[in-house]
Parts: C-alpha cells; sequence; structure tokens
C-alpha cells in the first residue's frame, strides 16, 4: 500500500492526486469486487483475533475526509467481518463544553485503544489543526504549533505499543455534490445533511491547503498517513482494508504458548 502511504518530510500533492484512481485494482470493477472485499474481512478478522490473543500492542485508525467523504460507510465495509467486541469506534464532534475545559488532546487520548483492541477514530485530534484553522476557532500561532504536539503525542502511543495509521478519505469536489444531492434526495438519508457541511464545501480550497500541510508535517513512520482515492467506494473500502492489514501483519503478532502441556488433560466424558 506504499502507492498511497505518504513519506516523512513529504507533501500529499493533493492536487495531483486523482480521487477516481482505481490502480491499486485495475482489472476490478464494482460488480466484480465483492468476493475480493469479503477474502479481505476474513483477513482481517483473523488478525483481529491474533491481535487480542498476543495481548501486548493495539492498534488505532484514525479517519479522516471531508464530509461525504465515507468515514461511516468504510467503518461499516472494512470492519464489517470483526469480532465487535475487540474494537472501538470513536466520533469526534463540536467539542462540549467539558471537553473545551481541557487540552485538545485530552479527549482523544482517553479513546485510544487499549492492548489487544482496535480503536478507530472517525474524525480526531487533526480537527484541531483543520476546522480550527479553517473556521478560525483558534489564531494561527495556536493551531500551528500542534503540528509539533501531535507527532510528539503519536509517537509516544507508538512507543508504547499502539500502530498508529492515519488515512484521509480523498474525495473529488464533484462527487461531495452528488452525496449531498443523495442526502436531500433520499429520504432514507437526509438525516445526514446538515446545513453547515455547505459552509465547509465553500471553503474546500482552504480544506485542501489545511490537509496538505497537516499531513505533510505529521507524516512518520511511528504514525503514517495515507491519502486514499475515496470517489469510488468499492476501491477505497479494499484499499484501507489492505492498509490494516499491511499494518497488523507487520506486528509480528503471535498467539501465546500454553503455560501446561496440553498433552497433560484429557476432558472426562
Ligand atoms: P459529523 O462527523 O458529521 O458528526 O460532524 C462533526 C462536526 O464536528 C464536523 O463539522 C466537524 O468539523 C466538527 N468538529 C469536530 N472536531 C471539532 C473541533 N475540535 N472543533 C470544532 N469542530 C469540530
Ligand atoms: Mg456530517
Amino acid at each position: 500500500m506504499d502507492l498511497y502511504r505518504i513519506a516523512p518530510g513529504t507533501a500529499p500533492a493533493l492536487v495531483d492526486r486523482n480521487p477516481r484512481d482505481k490502480t491499486a485494482y485495475k482489472d476490478l470493477k464494482k460488480a466484480t469486487s465483492g468476493p475480493t472485499l469479503a477474502q479481505k474481512q476474513k483477513e482481517l478478522a483473523a488478525l483481529q483475533r491474533l491481535l487480542w490473543a498476543d495481548g501486548s500492542r493495539s492498534l488505532l485508525v484514525v479517519l479522516q475526509a471531508m464530509d461525504t467523504g465515507g468515514k461511516d460507510g468504510t467503518i461499516r465495509k472494512v470492519f464489517s467481518g470483526v469480532n465487535p467486541q475487540g474494537v472501538d469506534v470513536t466520533g469526534f464532534g463540536v467539542p462540549t463544553e467539558e471537553e473545551l475545559a481541557h487540552d485538545y488532546l485530552w479527549r482523544v487520548h482517553r479513546h485510544t485503544p487499549a492492548k489487544g483492541r482496535i480503536g478507530v477514530f472517525n474524525r480526531s485530534h487533526y480537527e484541531d489543526v483543520l476546522v480550527v484553522r479553517v473556521a478560525e476557532i483558534a489564531p494561527e500561532p495556536v493551531w500551528r504549533r500542534r503540528y509539533d504536539h501531535i507527532v510528539a503525542f503519536e509517537q509516544m502511543l507508538a512507543d508504547e505499543g499502539t500502530a498508529v495509521v492515519k488515512i484521509m478519505l480523498h474525495i473529488s469536489k464533484d462527487e461531495q455534490k452528488e452525496r449531498l444531492e443523495a442526502r436531500l434526495e433520499d429520504p432514507s438519508k437526509s438525516y445526514k445533511f446538515n446545513p453547515g457541511d455547505l459552509k465547509s464545501r465553500a471553503a474546500w480550497a482552504e480544506y485542501m491547503a489545511a490537509y496538505e500541510e497537516a499531513i505533510e508535517r505529521t507524516t512518520t513512520d511511528a504514525a503514517p498517513w495515507f491519502v486514499v482515492p475515496a470517489d469510488r467506494k468499492w476501491h477505497r473500502n479494499l484499499v484501507v482494508a489492505d492498509i490494516l492489514i499491511d499494518t497488523l501483519k507487520a506486528m509480528d503478532l503471535s498467539y501465546p504458548e500454553a503455560e501446561f502441556d496440553v498433552t497433560d488433560f484429557a476432558i472426562p466424558d
């Protein structure tokens, strides 16, 4: 998945990345991708069992995207084979009064995954250098110094046993228009429409600039960023599954050995 990984010290060059790209699965189409995803869901489920059994490491998956970028759909699809008991999904919205009374990492640190578990962040501390920057919720010197805090925070998580992967689901402005229209037209989707989303849409270029700089400043070996093309949902799901599978495989997990000789036992009738 090096195709979509942003190397330390490099900018993602978002304007040059095609959100409709399907390079990782050129030979597939939506209609023929089902079995491939099913196979990856199984693989992910097996790796999650191993993570749990190993008990010494954890995985944190940070998902960021513009509205309608597919964070919810990715979580639903990619994790549908995994034991729900081993996964904690946390969404981060507009901070509450209590959250605002603390530093901006307080609310996220409380939800980082315990050993053996997978934690998924639907939005994250990156909002504190994205919306906070674009909507001018805090002045520039305040959000700008956060890049260094975030790098140090994520390095600490990695040092203590948490593998951290950060994924930007990269959709085009045209695709967002279609998805927002669908929310208005389909009664089963309209609950997701938020008039405030039009404000962020109007600031598209500012958001892309904020993502560009945040990703460049915070992509590290300990906590890499991936920019995943997300206009095609089926390709997005396969790529995200691959990133998680690769990450879990690289963690060198193992089933603990029994602390007794299993041949000493016979189960009575
Ligand atoms: P949703 O993901 O649709 O539930 O929307 C959550 C909203 O909360 C988005 O508009 C985010 O921009 C906003 N949000 C998340 N984190 C922050 C933050 N730290 N400061 C301000 N707004 C935030
Ligand atoms: Mg929303």
